[in-house]
């Protein structure tokens, strides 16, 4: 597709990429939208009715029939209604959960055109309630219609098409068909933003497929010739693209848009992203976490990465110096212990004290060095090692290592003094 240049005032900017998918939950491709979600061509598609919870404003619980009750196949029960308030999984937005006469609903599917409720318990036919969790479905709300607005800014400011949406239980991507230029992930924070405060509506606007052409919403992934209602979301000044999704009615009900930093994907740009209550709590997470930082190392928070940092050299230089010793340690064992083969028992020797004896004893017709919590077998002894694991295993501690050609390494531990004596009896010494 061909961007619109950056100064394009044109509020048909961004193509919903699960088009096809995303004018009815009901659509095949439905649960993964990264796939393109194309239907199968077809002379004339006939898209799904609209939903209830589809209209602008939907209402959240009601009254409804239960026309049918039957065993799930993944469990549970299998309820469909005269008519439904819930919106089941479609075009990369999760299904509502909420309560039928008092039951649970943990999962909405539409199959062939009827929605089908998974609930944890039976209900019998007739009248009943229905009521859709608020929370959750305002929580997806929020993700999807950030998720427009991330798609419509991206285009608009830099060219970028979305190819793929995925809203998750914990936050949310956009992928992106080509990176940001330098600086473009501030820009894109700075303009998602300044588009809440501004506080543009949000509109569900219902066309046939000939205006759905005529008004120049860019789609993706429908048939050349379709037939029934095509829904489209506007982002006033912003947006419209097709969805079936449920949003927010105005910008600054998204509250807040946490960016993470873009990973690269295969040639395009995965943006995380969290919106409304999932970036407030990140946000209540993150204080909390720098305030414990910022205790535990005694400096106020804006001075956290540079104490960070000093504290990492810190550790490097220590490690160096650790490294030093220990050649040291291993040249002042070895003078101590002359001779051609080496079976050293140290119960308090590390990793690296282990290696550098290792490297030292490389020569030798035969040498071991059991360490604290690794070994090293060389030469001779190294036939030895499955003898010496199972001598060390048998204390109950554990203990695994293989090799081959005239080496054998494990780890493990701890192992006890008895387990140590039982090891060194294996090797001869
Ligand atoms: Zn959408």
């Amino acid at each position: 597709m061909t961007p619109p240049a950056p100064t394009d005032p044109s509020p048909l900017a961004a193509p919903d990429p699960r088009a096809s998918a995303a004018l009815s939950p009901a659509a095949p491709p439905a649960a993964t939208p990264e796939a393109g979600a194309a239907s199968p061509p077809a002379p004339v598609a006939r898209l799904d009715p609209l939903l209830p919870c589809q209209a602008a404003a939907p209402a959240l619980s009601g009254r409804a029939e239960v026309r049918s009750c039957a065993p799930h196949p993944a469990g549970g029960f299998a309820i469909t209604l005269s008519e439904t308030l819930f919106y089941p999984e479609g075009g990369g937005q999760p299904a509502d959960h909420g309560q039928i006469g008092g039951v649970a609903v943990i999962d909405v599917q539409r199959v062939d055109g009827v929605v089908i409720h998974r609930t944890e318990a039976p209900l019998p036919t007739g009248p009943t309630t229905q009521a859709v969790d608020p929370a959750r479905r305002r929580d997806h709300a929020q993700q999807h219609s950030a998720q427009h607005l991330i798609s419509a800014l991206a285009l608009r400011s830099f060219g970028r098409a979305t190819v793929g949406f995925h809203l998750g239980a914990l936050d949310a991507t956009v992928d992106l068909d080509g990176p940001l230029r330098p600086g473009g992930l501030e820009a894109l924070r700075a303009a998602i933003h300044a588009a809440i405060a501004a506080d543009h509506p949000l509109r569900v606007i219902v066309v046939d497929a000939e205006e759905l052409a005529a008004r120049g919403a860019r789609v993706r992934g429908l048939p050349p010739a379709l037939r029934g209602p095509v829904r489209l979301i506007e982002i006033d000044g912003l947006d419209l693209n097709t969805c079936g999704g449920t949003h927010v009615d105005r910008t600054g009900a998204l509250q807040l848009v946490q960016l993470f930093a873009p990973e690269p994907l295969r040639g395009g740009l995965r943006l995380r992203f969290r919106a409304g209550g999932r970036a407030a709590a990140a946000l209540d997470q993150h204080e909390a976490t720098l305030s414990a930082l910022s205790a535990r190392l005694k400096v106020p928070q804006d001075a956290l990465l540079a104490a960070v940092e000093r504290l990492a050299a810190d550790r490097d230089a220590a490690a160096r110096a650790a490294a030093a010793l220990e050649d040291d340690l291993a040249d002042a064992i070895l003078t101590a212990h002359s001779g051609a083969l080496a079976l050293l028992d140290l119960p308090r020797a590390g990793a690296g004290l282990v290696l550098a004896l290792g490297k030292r004893l490389a020569a030798a017709p035969g040498a071991a060095v059991i360490g604290a919590d690794s070994l090293l077998l060389l030469g001779a002894c190294a036939a030895a090692g499955p003898a010496v694991v199972a001598a060390l295993s048998a204390g109950g501690a554990s203990c695994r290592g293989g090799g081959g050609k005239g080496r054998f390494q494990a780890k493990g531990g701890p192992w006890s003094a008895e387990a140590r004596a039982a090891a060194m009896g294996c090797l001869g010494g």
